[in-house]
């Protein structure tokens, strides 16, 4: 089930766990983009506590064929509801496969994916 993410600004956007091949998957992802669109994309204001790769701008993920197991899942599972649809959540409880290494936008930030 689609959720409504347009118009939502990122709303659940904030700091999410993170495992160390999904670091690494991001980290090349970021690499690969052009200078000019990572620039525009780091140097965005965000609100405190936004994730540090929301692009505010175009109003979607700015990573988003890299980004964390626990952004896919979101809204599909009882544990990490969409509050603007939560008929979605079809499964019941969402766990990482492996430790998180740590949380993207606290202990992860743009510096460690340059
Ligand atoms: S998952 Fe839900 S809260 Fe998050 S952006 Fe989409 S519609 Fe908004
Ligand atoms: S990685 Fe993308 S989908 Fe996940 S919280 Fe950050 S901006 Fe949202």
């Amino acid at each position: 089930m689609e959720l409504p993410c347009k118009g939502c600004r990122g709303a659940c956007c904030g700091p999410v766990p993170i495992t160390g091949p999904e670091v690494k998957k991001i980290k090349k992802k970021i690499k690969s983009m052009p200078v000019k669109m990572r620039n525009e994309l780091k140097n965005q204001q965000r609100f405190y506590g936004t994730c540090i790769f929301y692009d505010q701008d175009n109003d979607k993920c700015g990573i988003y064929s890299a980004r964390p197991a626990i952004c896919d899942a979101f809204g599909h599972y009882a544990n990490l509801v969409c509050f603007r649809k939560p008929e979605a959540v079809k499964k019941e409880h969402w766990s990482p496969k492996e430790e998180p290494a740590g949380i993207l936008s606290v202990d992860f930030k743009w510096e460690h994916f340059e």
